[in-house]
């Protein structure tokens, strides 16, 4: 059989590969790319020659079809979107989907992911984390889908385009509210990268103040919601008889 490489690129700048990427793009026969103009500069910069095929997200049915017969033919596959890991949030989960129902080997080649790059740098301490993705383009459906985030008690993780980033964070500040911290990542690993973390009530004014700041992509990280004002009647009791007893 014949492999099916799933394979992290960088989020800009172009030195964030993995050698073992490099290797498998250089050795497969065909490296199946979201946007092949995008792509041929990557695989430029390292001299890398294996034939780019597009994969494009209105057409991923297609697109995860030609993939299956080139596999189906004896040819070794690698698969990378535009930045980062293949499969999150983006084009290439209905692909490895489609391909590993049929039975090929799907292999991941780990590198870059901005979810967890933004992760890394927030200082948010509680484990775990819920990665919530692109939010809802219109704002009710939006606000429908923070609202059903609003109880968790991990960092939320979204990723927002700079169409929307102003919206968004209005509507995540509406309902998830003002006191929470939020990290805006933005532009990770390129020239104008900006990391701020600040109240939610102050990221619509932070992003107001410079026009600059609504540009490239994002990555936002919301911490949970404050630990609750106030003891439960039930702690409040044993606490009261713990004082009792206290000389
Ligand atoms: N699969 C990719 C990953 O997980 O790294 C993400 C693909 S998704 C279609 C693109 C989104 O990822 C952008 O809208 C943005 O939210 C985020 N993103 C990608 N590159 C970024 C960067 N350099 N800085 C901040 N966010 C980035």
């Amino acid at each position: 059989t014949t492999s099916f490489y799933v394979v992290a690129t960088p989020l800009g700048n172009l030195r964030d590969i993995g050698m073992r990427a490099l290797d498998i793009l250089a050795a497969v026969d065909v490296v199946a790319a979201e946007d092949t103009r995008h792509s041929q500069r990557l695989l430029d910069a390292y001299n890398i020659r294996t034939r780019l095929v597009a994969v494009h997200e209105h057409n991923e049915q297609a697109a995860a079809e030609s993939v299956l017969r080139m596999l189906e033919d004896g040819r070794h596959v690698a698969l990378i979107t535009d930045a980062g890991t293949p499969g999150i949030s983006d084009p290439g989960a209905r692909i490895v989907a489609r391909v590993r129902a049929a039975g090929h080997p799907v292999v991941p080649v780990p590198g870059p992911c901005a979810a967890i790059a933004a992760l890394s740098v927030s200082g948010f301490v509680e484990p775990g984390f819920h990665f919530a993705g692109f939010l809802p383009p219109k704002s009710a459906a939006r606000r429908v889908a923070l609202e059903a985030l609003a109880a968790q008690t991990v960092p939320l993780v979204f990723y927002e385009s700079p169409h929307r980033i102003d919206a968004s964070l209005a509507d995540i500040a509406a309902t998830l509210g003002g006191e929470r911290e939020i990290l805006i990542a933005r532009e990770l690993t390129k020239v104008f990268e900006q990391v701020v973390r600040l109240p939610l009530a102050q990221a619509s004014s932070w992003l107001a103040e410079d026009a600059n700041r609504a540009r490239g992509e994002f990555v936002l990280v919301v911490s949970p919601p404050p630990p609750r004002e106030g003891l439960s009647p039930a702690s409040e009791k044993v606490l009261q008889l713990l004082l009792e007893e206290l000389p």
